[in-house]
C-alpha cells in the first residue's frame, strides 16, 4: 500500500486542541499533556466512545503526551472483567497504545478513602443518615432551593467514627453516606451537598470483599485524574454541572496537582441507541446475538461486521469535536468504510440466490480458468485463477423471463457478459411443476473468451457467476438498520412504549446456500472482501472449514455521498 493508502487522516483543528496548544505554550503544567480516558467497565464500548478515544488519545499523541486508561469501577453491582477485557481488546484494536499506563479508580480506594477523611476533618463532609427517598426530597428541584438535613451539623469527630464503621462493615446498605459539605441552596444542584460514598456489600471484581464503602463517581474521579496528574479531562456536555463539584474535590484534598475539566458534544447517531444500559438490554432480552452482534453500535459489533480501525477513525476526524449536541447520519459511518474497503479490499464474486445456468454448447466434463486481478487499481493485492465450466450460477434477479423496458441483464434470447468470461445468450428457462424457474439454458461465444467479441458488438449487463462444479457453499448474512425509525430513544419516550418495540424485524437475513467463488473456501475470520455488484462483505468467526459465512458490512450503493 502506498503512503497516501496508509496516512492517517489530516486532524482538524477544533476548540479543545485550540486550548491544549495554548497551554502548552504558555507553558502550563510544564508544557505536559496527559489525558486519560476513563471507561467505566459495565458494558463493551460503543462508537460514542470511540469518539472519545481518538480525542482523548489523540491529543495527547499530537502534543507529545500520554493518555492513560482509566478504568472507573467504582460500581461492584454492575461492572465486570469480562467487559475489561473486551474494553482493552477494543481500544487497541482502534490503534491506540496505553504502554504500562492502565490504571484503576479501584487501585486508589485508600487514597480516596484518606481524602474523604481529610474533608470531614476538614467540616467539608458530614455522614447523612436520612434515607434515600428523603436525600431525594430534600434536594429540592431547579426552581426550589434544597433543604439541609437534620444530620448536617453532626461534629467532626462524630462524622469520623460513623465514617471509619461505615468501612468497617457496622451499617447494612443504604444506613448512612458520607456527603460533601456545600450548599443547599445552589442554583447548580450538583453542589447541593452531593454524596460522596455509600455503603454496597457487594464483592468487586478486582478488590473482592476488602471495601463495603464505595465512592461516587464526582468524587472519584476528579480525584482519579489529579492522582496521575491528568492535565486535561475531557469529557461530554452532560458533565458541564458537575466541573464545580470536580473543581471542588481537587481544591480541598489536594494541592500539587490541578487538572482541569473540558467538555465537548457527544456523538449521536440515527437509527441507533447508544446507552450501555440500553444496548445490555437488547442484549439481554437476546433481541441481538450479544455484544459484538454486527448490528450492534459496539466496537466490537462493528468489528464483526466488517469495519476497519481506519474507517472508524477516519469517521471520528470528520465528525469533529464541538460544543454543541447534534445528530449525525449513520449513512456518514458507511460511507467512511465504504470508501476504506474500496480501496483495500481483493474483489471475488459471490451469487447471493443463485440461479443455474446450463451453457449447452459448452463441452461436457470440460472446465478452464480465467486469471482475474483481485482489485481494478491495486496491483499489489495480485490476481487469482477462477474456474469456468458448463454449468453456472448467475444471481436470480439478474434474470427475467419477461423483462420490462429498463432491463437489461438476462432474459430470453438476450446476450450478455460473464464477467471476465464470455459473452453468454439465454436460450430456454426450466419450471418446475408449480411454474417456478428452476434453471436457465443458454449458450456462450467461444470467441468472446475475456468478455469481449471480436465484432465489436456490444452488450447492456456484465453480470458476476460462480462455476457450479466449483462453488463453495456459504452464509451470508445481510443486515438492515437495527430500528425503524431514526430517533428510537425520542419516539419511544413519546408514545411511553419502550425502545426494544422499534426493533426492525427485517434487520438480519441469512442466506444459506449462497454460492462462492472456491477463492474464498478458507477466509480467514476478519478477512475483508468486495463480492462484486454486492458490496463489501467480512468472514465471520461462526465460520469453520469449507463452511464460511460471511457479514455484508455495507452495500455498494452510497447514498450518503450523492446527498452531500
Ligand atoms: P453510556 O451513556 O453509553 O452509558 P457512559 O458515559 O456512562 O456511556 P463511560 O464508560 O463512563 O460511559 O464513558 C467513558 C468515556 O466515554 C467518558 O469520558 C464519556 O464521556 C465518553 N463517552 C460516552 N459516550 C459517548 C458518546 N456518545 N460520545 C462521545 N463520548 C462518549
Ligand atoms: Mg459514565
Amino acid at each position: 500500500m502506498s503512503d497516501a493508502d496508509t496516512a492517517a487522516p489530516a486532524q482538524p483543528q477544533d476548540f479543545i486542541r485550540e486550548i491544549v496548544a495554548a497551554d502548552v505554550a504558555a507553558g502550563k503544567n510544564g508544557g505536559r499533556v496527559v489525558t486519560r480516558f476513563p471507561p467505566e467497565p459495565n458494558g463493551y464500548l460503543h462508537i460514542g466512545h470511540a469518539k472519545a478515544i481518538c480525542l482523548d488519545f489523540g491529543v495527547a499523541g499530537e502534543f507529545g503526551g500520554y493518555c492513560n486508561l482509566r478504568f472507573d469501577d467504582t460500581n461492584p453491582v454492575k461492572e465486570d472483567v469480562e467487559y475489561v477485557d473486551s474494553i482493552k481488546d477494543d481500544v487497541k484494536w482502534l490503534g491506540f497504545e496505553w504502554h504500562e499506563r492502565e490504571y484503576y479508580a479501584s487501585d486508589y480506594y485508600e487514597q480516596l478513602y484518606g481524602f474523604a477523611e481529610t474533608l470531614i476533618r476538614k467540616g467539608l463532609a458530614y455522614v447523612d443518615s436520612l434515607s434515600a427517598d428523603d436525600i431525594r426530597e430534600h434536594r429540592g428541584t431547579l426552581t426550589e432551593p434544597g433543604k439541609d438535613s437534620p444530620y448536617r451539623t453532626r461534629s467532626v469527630d462524630e462524622n469520623l467514627d460513623l465514617f471509619r464503621r461505615m468501612r468497617g462493615g457496622e451499617f447494612p446498605d443504604g444506613a448512612h453516606v458520607l456527603r460533601a459539605k456545600i450548599d443547599m441552596r445552589s442554583p447548580n444542584i450538583t453542589l447541593r451537598d452531593p454524596v460522596l460514598y455509600r455503603i454496597r456489600h457487594a464483592e468487586h471484581h478486582r478488590t473482592g470483599n476488602a471495601w463495603c464503602v464505595y465512592p461516587m463517581y464526582d468524587f472519584a474521579h476528579p480525584l482519579s485524574d489529579a492522582i496521575e496528574g491528568v492535565t486535561h479531562s475531557l469529557c461530554t456536555l452532560e458533565y458541564v454541572d458537575h466541573r464545580p463539584l470536580y473543581d471542588w474535590a481537587i481544591e480541598h484534598t489536594r494541592t500539587e496537582a490541578r487538572p482541569r475539566q473540558y467538555e465537548f458534544a457527544r456523538l449521536n447517531l440515527n437509527y441507533t441507541v447508544m446507552s450501555k444500559r440500553k444496548l445490555l438490554q437488547l442484549v439481554e432480552q437476546k433481541h441481538v446475538n450479544g455484544w459484538d452482534d454486527p448490528r450492534m453500535p459496539t466496537v466490537s459489533g462493528l468489528r464483526r461486521r466488517g469495519y476497519t480501525p481506519e474507517s472508524i477513525r477516519d469517521f471520528c476526524a470528520r465528525v469533529g469535536v464541538a460544543k454543541k449536541e447534534n445528530v449525525i447520519d449513520v449513512g456518514l459511518l458507511e460511507h467512511c468504510v465504504r470508501e476504506d474497503l474500496n480501496r483495500r479490499a481483493p474483489r471475488a464474486m459471490a451469487v447471493l440466490r443463485p440461479l443455474k445456468l446450463v451453457l449447452t454448447n459448452y463441452p461436457e466434463g470440460q472446465s478452464e480458468e480465467f486469471a482475474v486481478a483481485n482489485h481494478p487499481d491495486n496491483a499489489s493485492l495480485g490476481s487469482r485463477r477462477v474456474p469456468f465450466s458448463r454449468e453456472i450460477y448467475i444471481e436470480r434477479d439478474d434474470f427475467m423471463e419477461d423483462p420490462p423496458k429498463k432491463f437489461f441483464r438476462l432474459a430470453p434470447g438476450r446476450e450478455v457478459r460473464l464477467r471476465n468470461a464470455y459473452l453468454v445468450t439465454c436460450t430456454g428457462v426450466i419450471k418446475n411443476a408449480a411454474g417456478e424457474i428452476v434453471e436457465l439454458r443458454g449458450t456462450y461465444d467461444p470467441a468472446t473468451r475475456g468478455g469481449d467479441a471480436p465484432d465489436g458488438r456490444k452488450v447492456k449487463a456484465t453480470l458476476h457467476w460462480v462455476s457450479a462444479a466449483n462453488a463453495i457453499d456459504a452464509e451470508i448474512r445481510l443486515y438492515d438498520r437495527l430500528f425503524t425509525t431514526e430517533d428510537p430513544d425520542g419516539s419511544a419516550a413519546k408514545t411511553g412504549a419502550d425502545f426494544t418495540s422499534l426493533i426492525n424485524p427485517q434487520s438480519l437475513e441469512a442466506l444459506k446456500g449462497c454460492k462462492i467463488e472456491p477463492s474464498l473456501a478458507n477466509a480467514a475470520s476478519g478477512s475483508r472482501y468486495q463480492f462484486e455488484r454486492q458490496g463489501y462483505f467480512c468472514a465471520d468467526p461462526d465460520s469453520s472449514a469449507g463452511k464460511p459465512v460471511f457479514n455484508r458490512t455495507v452495500s455498494l450503493k452510497d447514498s450518503w455521498a450523492k446527498a452531500s
